[in-house]
Formats: structure tokens, C-alpha cells, sequence
């Protein structure tokens, strides 16, 4: 078993952080919440789960907040997506599992309220904890809708968007697609700093999923890795960074390496155990016209937009969902379930 120890930081300010990002019942009993307040409540809610997250294992009682925070911020940001892409006039209900209120979202999404990085939060935090729905609603998201205009950014984020979309909507050019963005971190066409980010941030993640998929016994070997290069790049920088604390990446891809059925042969305190995840194939509940998961309760699809009560939902084992699909769109090659009848992305009658 290898051990990574978590960096140093101060307990004392990360529990002042955490409180403070904690107060966010207030915003979330708007009705709706408006696409300007989706991004900065979503992040709220994952900080305070990350930071919470920094105070395990010392403080045990706030193992409770960490699953429903990154659940709660992981589906704002799905439903943030969902207006994004044409859901917006007609809203979008969240129904809340967990005995809080539901939730609605309505409104069109301008540009300068969703951006790159809040796909990412969205979708790692999904990833931690397992969350099909906001996963695959994020998986189908066209780049569009995701990209902030006027703005390039580095040459590898949009090829690793491309490949983390792949992966979960079981689209067999996942492979192809993780090495066009291992090629484009290549550090000889970035500025210096850009280059470094690139060597600390990005080259880790990416190797972690090449590994996981293509060489499973040298997986926990690349994490500790990969842990151990986290450890030192905080704690030279902001050591009471909510990523720093909590790297939702690395828990995601733990996650889906235990869902696969990988050992982790890894232990750290960047790692909780609450986000440990194991072979998950109980049946979700779909949208029955394009197979992507619904919270129960929902009316309307967050992939396709339809009106999902006039017609019995589908239900699909988890594993199933993100299986190589063998159909694509024939308008947007979007890889399609088998089951479709409409795609999830351009929202075209599947033929
Ligand atoms: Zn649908
Ligand atoms: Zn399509």
C-alpha cells in the first residue's frame, strides 16, 4: 500500500473558510435562481465539501457534508449547462434526494455566466461522488455551450474536455481522443508559466485516466505519483486552496478506477473515504427518448429538454451508460444508446 501525506496548511483558517462558504440556504430557496447566481452557489457548495473535506480526519462529524456539497454543486452546474444549451425559457427543476427542496433554474445563460472551469468542477465533483446524472448531462453538453468566447486557453483543455466526454458517454474514440490531449500538453509550444501549469496540473490527470484504462496494474503507482506532485506544487503556493485540500480530479478518477473493479493500492488524506466508490450497477432511471439519466421527480430532460411524463421512463443499469456505444448521431456523431431515439446533444430524432 502506498501512503501520500496531505501538504501542511492552517486548520484554523480552513475551518473559517468552510463556515463561511457553508451559508448557502438562502440563495438556493430563490425561485428560480437566475443563471448569474448558478455558478457562484455551485461553487459554494463544492468549496464547502472540499474545505470540509481538508478538516477530516481530525473532525469526523464533517465527513456527513462532503457527498451532499459535490452533489449539490455537481447538479447546479449540470443544470447551469442545461439552460446554457436552450433549456433556459422553459426552467429546469432539480429535485433534491436528500430531504432538502427542490430546486429551479430559469433564464438564459449569457456567455460571461458559465465558462470552462465551471465544466470542470462540475464535472469532477459528479465524477467524485458518482453522480450519473450531472455526469452524463455534462458529458453531452455540445462545446459551445461550454467554451467562454474571446478566449483560446491552453491547447490541451479543449482536447481534454473532448476526451473526459468521451469517456463517459462511452464513445469508442475515447482512446484516441486522451492521447490528442496528452499531445497538446507537449510543453515546446507554451510560454514558460504556461508550461509549467501545464507539467503540474494537467500531465498528471491525463496520465492517471491513460493508466487507469490502459495499464490497470501500474494505476495506483501513477496516483501516488501524481498525489506526491500535488503535495509539493501546494505547498509551495496557496496551501489552504479548496483544490489543494480536496483535488476533486484524482478522487474522480479513484472513483471510476474502483467502479472497474482496479485495486487503489493507495491511502492519503487526499483521498476520503466517503469518496470512495466500489462496482456501482444499480438501475438509473433515463429520459426516455435519449437515455440520459433523470433525478426522480423530474419532468423535464436536462439533455434533450423533453417533456419526459408522456411516456414511461427507461431504466438502465449504471455501468450501462457509459459502455462503448456502437450507433452515433447521424447530425452531430454524438455516440448514441442504443435504446435513443433522440440525441442527447444536438436533441435530433435519432435515425
Ligand atoms: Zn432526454
Ligand atoms: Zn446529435
Amino acid at each position: 500500500m502506498r501512503t501520500v501525506a496531505r501538504h501542511g496548511f492552517n486548520r484554523k483558517l480552513v475551518q473559517g473558510l468552510a463556515a463561511a462558504a457553508d451559508n448557502t440556504v438562502r440563495i438556493m430557496r430563490q425561485r428560480p435562481i437566475a443563471p448569474g447566481a448558478i455558478s457562484a452557489l455551485a461553487e459554494r457548495e463544492i468549496a464547502a465539501a472540499q474545505l470540509s473535506a481538508g478538516l477530516l480526519p481530525e473532525s469526523p462529524e464533517v465527513a456527513g457534508r462532503i457527498v451532499p456539497g459535490l452533489t449539490s454543486g455537481a447538479r447546479l452546474l449540470a443544470g447551469l449547462f442545461a439552460l446554457a444549451r436552450g433549456g433556459g425559457e422553459q426552467g429546469l427543476e432539480l429535485p433534491r434526494a436528500d430531504g432538502g427542496f427542490d430546486v429551479a433554474l430559469a433564464g438564459t445563460v449569457s456567455p460571461g455566466e458559465r465558462s470552462l472551469a465551471d465544466w470542470w468542477r462540475g464535472m469532477w465533483a459528479a465524477l467524485a461522488v458518482g453522480d450519473r446524472f450531472a455526469a452524463q448531462v455534462l458529458a453531452s453538453t455540445p462545446l459551445d455551450a461550454i467554451r467562454s468566447p474571446g478566449t483560446s486557453g491552453l491547447p490541451w483543455i479543449e482536447p481534454f474536455v473532448e476526451a473526459v466526454q468521451a469517456m463517459v458517454a462511452g464513445d469508442p474514440q475515447f482512446p484516441g481522443r486522451l492521447r490528442r490531449a496528452l499531445e497538446a500538453t507537449d510543453p515546446a509550444g507554451l510560454a514558460p508559466t504556461d508550461a509549467r501549469t501545464t507539467l503540474d496540473y494537467a500531465v498528471p490527470q491525463i496520465e492517471s485516466i491513460y493508466r487507469l484504462f490502459a495499464d490497470p496494474s501500474r494505476f495506483g503507482e501513477t496516483l501516488a505519483k501524481a498525489l506526491e506532485l500535488h503535495a509539493r506544487y501546494w505547498k509551495a503556493r496557496d496551501a489552504e486552496d479548496q483544490d489543494a485540500l480536496l483535488p476533486l480530479a484524482f478522487n474522480a478518477i479513484r472513483r471510476l478506477a474502483l467502479e472497474r473493479g482496479v485495486p487503489v493500492d493507495v491511502t492519503s488524506d487526499y483521498l476520503p473515504a466517503p469518496l470512495a466508490g466500489g462496482p456501482a450497477d444499480e438501475p438509473v432511471v433515463c429520459c426516455p427518448y435519449c437515455v440520459t439519466p433523470l433525478l426522480p421527480g423530474m419532468r423535464r430532460c436536462a439533455a434533450c429538454l423533453e417533456d419526459t411524463t408522456r411516456d414511461a421512463p427507461l431504466e438502465v443499469p449504471g455501468s450501462e451508460l457509459s459502455a462503448p456505444r456502437g450507433r452515433r448521431c447521424t447530425h452531430c456523431a454524438f455516440p448514441l444508446p442504443e435504446l435513443a431515439v433522440r440525441c442527447a446533444r444536438c436533441r435530433q430524432p435519432a435515425s
